[in-house]
């Protein structure tokens, strides 16, 4: 086992305490590069290592991992205004399944969609963190828990789909479409009210 992998067991083994230096020395099979190894944690893995730069009461020296869960690793790095800008032009939908944020989700209905902001090509393949290369992607399809393709479905598929929904659920369609394209609504309603000659 690495250093990397005992500190990583360690902090895990002691959420929410606070570790000093020589514990984590220690527990990395007493490397002097215990440190460096601590940062990789926290800047490659994404485990929330906090340290007296983000909390007052820890003193230099001092560190404490709060959760389990690392933060997803393309969300880091990312502004918040790439971010919205990213969330804004993916229109709030998953692009792997297709669901909206703060909706329930088609996968799992008990969860509502979070999105996240993911990378087209990965970052370990090359990919970059400009805007071009970035999509938004829901928990759900982040964790692989997602079984949906991400092949677009074709028209006709959709329309057969649509076709046997309950009509409450096309009209809920319909306002869903509507509210994503106001302008073409506008525009098709006002050529279907035309008189015909
Ligand atoms: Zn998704």
């Amino acid at each position: 086992m690495g250093a990397r992998d005992l500190l990583r067991d360690f902090f895990l083994s002691h959420l929410g305490q606070v570790l000093d230096s020589d514990q984590l020395r220690e527990a990395s099979g007493g490397i002097s590069e215990w440190a460096r190894r601590v940062r990789e944690l926290r800047n490659e893995e994404g485990f929330q290592i906090l340290t007296h730069n983000d909390r007052s009461d820890l003193k230099p020296g001092q560190y404490v991992l709060l959760t389990a869960r690392p933060e997803p690793a393309f969300e880091r790095g990312i502004s918040k205004e790439t971010r919205s800008l990213v969330l804004d032009r993916n229109g709030f939908t998953c692009q792997m399944c297709g669901a909206g944020a703060g909706e329930p989700h088609p996968v799992d209905p008990t969860r509502k969609t979070r999105l996240h902001i993911g990378h087209i090509i990965d970052k370990s393949m090359g990919g970059t963190d400009d805007p071009s290369n970035l999509r938004a992607v829901c928990s759900v399809c982040n964790e692989g828990a997602s079984n949906i393709t991400p092949d677009r479905p074709s028209v006709i598929k959709l329309k057969a789909q649509i076709r046997k929904a309950r009509s409450d659920d096309q009209l809920e369609l319909l306002k869903f479409l509507l509210e994503k394209f106001p302008d073409h609504a506008a525009t098709i309603l006002a050529k279907s009210s035309s008189p015909r000659t």
